[in-house]
């Protein structure tokens, strides 16, 4: 077992991983950046390093600066949380290269499956449906032209690269293609400095349901059923509950046998999220994969009992899988809370927390880095807490999101709970009809 793992991400994930590193005896080193100074995970660590300015390219993103510091603290394994160097094939490999486990897939694991459009081409090999598009990068605006006439209007374009729901554009006629594609394309090149694009049929109201999986060394990959994310805005995701309303038994079977055919095909080592869009007539279609832990994995975690941080720890270690798959026996729901506004466009809004009050009581978890006194930095995301609730049924673990929404209370800043209070009171909500054009119609009061 590793005795001291480097934490390289910030805010609630970093403060998860170094919870469950504690509870497993296992030392802890934090990096932050000189605007993370007064994070929580600085101060829960056994020992924290400073890695540099805010700008994440110098310090989050910095691989020296994060090799060193795994070097100088004499750490024996990185997580890498989400987002950051979560998904970078190179930093795996230079962990490898410099002894420290990665504590993710290998290199060509993270090749195969988080670069989008070669994702998509693992998931046909695998012989799971993928949806009608562009099956590799686009090469022109004429080809461009060509698939899209085939496959028939609107399509969506994408960045192979992307993430977060940038780099994507609907496209309803061919007049829009060229347009598009050149800011689409742009996009992708600032935020993730390549600029690859496919093209998919654009699906007009799908539910979007991942599955979780684990994989060990030895070629035994179960998955611990699915998560529904089709509450999104600009296919960003809010809110995520599992099970899904939308589930059977006979398509959870037929997803959950889809996804680890998929993980198997590529013997993936250590946890991760395969995704599909759901049609009306329950058709799924492989989307992506995510090659780390997600955001959203607390919910897995409330119905199952099942600490999935530690899981990938062990699975990393050496640990043998029993095969098992997993139901949920309960019903649980994340909120996520954002320091945005919802009645301006939730448009960021860093600050400094002046009051603080966490809401408790049976069956709820906040996983949040913030407190009173806390400054939310501009620099990075604007997720500042996941709220989850669990219960015996939907409708409970709604009811009790709704009342500890209501408790919680934080001043100085604009939150995004206004938002999760209304959605949570929706009839349509309630009632389980969430597809991802959810956010289209909904009015905030
Ligand atoms: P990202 O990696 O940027 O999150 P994804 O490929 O996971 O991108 O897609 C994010 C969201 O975009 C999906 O959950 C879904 O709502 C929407 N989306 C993606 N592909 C399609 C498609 N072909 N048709 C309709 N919606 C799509």
């Amino acid at each position: 077992m590793f005795k001291k793992i480097l934490i390289a991400n910030r805010g609630e994930i970093a403060l998860r991983v170094i919870r469950t590193c504690k509870e497993m005896g296992i030392s802890t080193v934090a990096v932050y950046s000189t605007a993370d100074k007064e994070s929580l995970h600085v101060r829960f660590a056994d020992e924290a390093v400073c890695i540099g300015p805010p700008q994440s390219s110098l310090s989050y993103l910095s691989i020296p600066n994060i090799i060193s510091a795994a070097e100088i603290t004499n750490a024996d394994a990185i997580h890498p949380g989400y987002g950051f160097l979560s998904e970078n094939s190179k930093f795996s490999k230079i962990c490898e290269e410099h002894e420290i486990k990665f504590l993710g897939p290998s290199p060509d694991m993270i090749d195969q499956m988080g670069d989008k459009s070669t994702a998509i081409k693992t998931a046909q090999k695998a012989k799971v449906p993928t949806i009608p598009g562009s099956n590799g990068l686009l090469e022109s605006v004429e080809q461009a032209k060509k698939i899209a006439k085939k496959i028939e209007y609107p399509v969506l374009l994408k960045a192979t690269a992307g993430g977060g729901g940038k780099g994507m554009r609907i496209v309803w006629n061919e007049e829009e293609l060229e347009p598009l594609l050149n800011s689409a394309k742009q996009e992708a090149r600032n935020a993730f400095g390549n600029d690859g694009m496919y093209m998919e049929k654009y699906l007009e109201n799908p539910r979007h349901i991942e599955f979780q999986i684990v994989g060990d060394k030895y070629g035994v990959v179960c998955h611990l059923s699915e998560r529904d994310c089709s509450i999104q805005r600009r296919h960003q995701k809010l809110v995520e509950e599992t099970p899904s309303p939308f589930m059977t038994p006979e398509l959870r079977k037929k997803m959950g046998e889809a996804a680890i055919k998929i993980a198997k095909s590529i013997r993936y080592e250590g946890i991760g999220t395969i995704e599909f869009l759901v049609d009306k007539n329950r058709n799924f279609y492989f989307i992506e994969m995510n090659t780390r832990i997600q955001v959203e994995h607390p919910i897995t975690e409330e119905v199952i009992n099942y600490d999935l941080v530690k899981e990938q720890i062990l699975v990393h270690s050496g640990v043998k899988l029993s095969g098992k798959n997993y139901e949920p026996k309960l019903h649980a729901i994340e909120c996520r809370i954002n320091a945005e506004d919802p009645y301006n466009d939730f448009r960021p809004c860093p600050g400094k927390i002046t009051a603080l009050h966490k809401p408790g009581g049976h069956g709820v978890r906040v996983d949040t880095h913030t407190y009173a006194g806390y400054t939310v930095p501009p620099f990075y995301d604007s997720m500042i807490a996941k709220m989850i609730t669990v219960a015996q049924t939907r409708e409970e673990a709604i009811t009790k999101m709704e009342r500890a929404l209501s408790e919680y209370i934080i001043e100085g800043i604009k939150t995004t709970i206004p938002f999760h209070i209304q959605l949570m009171k929706n009839e349509d909500f309630r009632k389980g009809n969430c597809t991802t054009k959810f956010m289209d119609t909904f009015k905030l009061k």
